[in-house]
């Protein structure tokens, strides 16, 4: 890596990088792709790749000496517990009012996430990108973005009498009795081999609970589907463990990166510069948008206008969980993968997945994450004297976010007779407003970059993640990330290449 000059390089392995990565080097394009999380190519010494989630390791958590799991109760009891400190899949990044949880690894958040694979619906879609054209996304990037990730939905008549999806099942009669419309959730999980896993011929991931620190059969991650395909090319290298610090115009054109590699301690090992004749940005909407305040403020890009760094948001992710009746058991036996979701976005901001509680034990409990319409947006700023970017998030910007979570939960509650769960986030506390899943923004298309993700002020730079995404997508946010990754690298491909 020290002192190699490359045509493409691109910072970050999620779903914008490997989208740039496959197709330049479909164009024949060297690329090397720098990752600050592990490979996650090998096995440990129980034979799995990945951790159980319902028995976190140092495999679990980046650079934690303690857990910081999502639901961090259950009936009252902390559930965090101490493990070493490594470079885990998941990062649960702590802002000043929120946790923003991210894959760290060669995927990214495709290694962490539930693989649910939701387009929005058309007239959703122009609220948030309106200077993207409708048409060309539908016609074509979309289904490019679905067909590359391997989107697939769930067997209905399977769905009918699965043992594992009976807490889906009761979440669509409450959905429905109080008049909302029930949808399925597409994923990327393999639902075949999930009919196997229950079925008792394959070894069981979903069915195990396996989620938030990988799945070891059944999930198509990235590194099955696109980042395959563009290792299969041969022109591309990628390097796991090294984390850039920075980009600044080279002498002789181009830029130089600096990349610190790192143990799997989280230790410096090796101070490496590379030169690159065009750099992606791919590191996520908290990544880049870091990366991007730093580097203007401390004047390595002095010419990053002032849209970098504002337009995030988070999707409007709030959690919560309702205490069902006796008649409503919701399983000990819950796939981890959702397939379920109530669509009330038109009527009342929310879009809300029933999720999964994989204790294996019957809790009688319904869980939901909902994606909601929240039109806070916060903006990352470099702290020169501290040494590190901050977010001006605040806790309290969560409440447009419940009052649209409720239009639904309220509802079912009163038809149901049934009350919200208390015990999940802590003590007598029934919403999870500490965090996001889907971090969105930062440099914002058509304001920090071109209409295709051209930074403006520095030509050959290029923002091709999340960060794009002006803090909301109606849905769950990987295939949007994905399609317009699809269509702007064809652009840049076509136009400066
Ligand atoms: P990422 O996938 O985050 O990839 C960025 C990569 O860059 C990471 O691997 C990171 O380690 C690396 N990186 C960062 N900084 C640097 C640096 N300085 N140097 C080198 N590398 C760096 N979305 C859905 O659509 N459906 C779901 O079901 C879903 N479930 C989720 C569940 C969880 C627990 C989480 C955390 C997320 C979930 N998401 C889901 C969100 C989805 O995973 C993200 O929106 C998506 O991964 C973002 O893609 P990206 O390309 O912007 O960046």
């Amino acid at each position: 890596v020290d002192g190699t000059r490359v045509p493409a390089l691109v910072i970050g392995t999620g779903y914008g990088g490997s989208v740039a990565a496959l197709r330049l080097a479909e164009a024949g394009v060297d690329v090397h792709m720098l990752e600050m999380g592990m490979a996650w190519d090998t096995p440990g010494p129980d034979g799995k790749i990945f951790a159980n989630t319902t028995s976190p390791d140092l495999r679990s958590y980046w650079l934690r000496t303690k857990t910081k799991q999502p639901l961090s109760n259950f009936l009252g009891f902390p559930l965090d517990k101490a493990v070493p400190r490594h470079t885990g899949i998941l990062d649960a990044e702590e802002f000043g009012g929120i946790t923003v949880y991210q894959g760290r690894g060669v995927g990214g958040g495709s290694l962490v996430n539930g693989g649910m694979a939701v387009t929005p619906k058309r007239e959703n879609f122009g609220a948030v990108l309106p200077s993207v054209d409708a048409d060309e996304m539908y016609g074509t990037y979309y289904p490019r973005a679905n067909a590359g990730l391997g989107v697939n939905t769930i067997d209905p008549a399977w769905f009918e009498t699965a043992e594992c999806y009976q807490y889906a099942r009761v979440g669509r009669k409450h959905a429905e009795r109080s008049g909302f419309p029930f949808v399925f959730v597409p994923d990327v999980y393999d639902w075949d081999y999930m009919k196997r896993e229950a079925a008792g011929t394959a070894t069981k991931s979903a069915l195990a609970g396996e989620i938030l620190y990988g799945n070891n059969h059944g999930k198509k991650s990235l590194q099955q589907t696109y980042l395959a395909r563009a290792r299969a090319t041969g022109r591309v290298t990628v390097s796991p463990l090294h984390k850039v610090t920075s980009v600044t115009p080279a002498a002789g054109g181009g830029y130089t990166v600096t990349v610190d590699q790192i143990d799997t301690g989280g230790e410096t090992v090796a101070s490496k510069t590379m030169t690159a004749d065009r750099v992606f940005f791919a590191a996520g909407s908290v990544g880049t948008s870091k990366l991007l305040v730093k580097l203007r403020a401390t004047g390595a890009l002095p010419h990053l206008n002032g849209e970098v760094g504002k337009g995030w948001g988070d999707n409007g992710n709030v959690m919560c969980g309702r205490a069902n009746h006796m008649w409503d058991a919701t399983g000990s036996l819950q796939s981890s993968i959702p397939t379920a979701g109530i669509d009330n976005w038109a009527a009342g901001g929310a879009f809300a997945e029933v999720a999964p509680l994989p204790t294996g034990i019957e809790t009688y409990a319904s869980f939901y994450l909902s994606i909601t319409k929240n039109p806070h947006r916060a903006e990352f700023t470099w702290n020169a004297a501290a040494g590190r970017a901050e977010l001006n998030w605040q806790t309290a910007w969560k409440q447009p976010s419940i009052d649209a979570a409720k239009t639904i939960f309220d509802k079912i509650n009163a038809k149901e007779g049934t009350i919200y769960r208390t015990d999940l986030f802590g003590v007598y506390k029934i919403w999870g407003d500490h965090l996001t899943y889907h971090p969105l923004g930062g440099a914002v298309l058509g304001r920090a970059t071109d209409n295709y993700g051209r930074l403006h002020g520095h030509p050959g730079l290029y923002v091709i993640d999340g960060a794009l995404i002006p803090g909301n997508t109606s849905v769950n946010p990987f295939v949007t990330i994905t399609a317009l990754a699809e269509r702007n690298i064809e652009k840049i491909i076509a136009a400066d290449l």
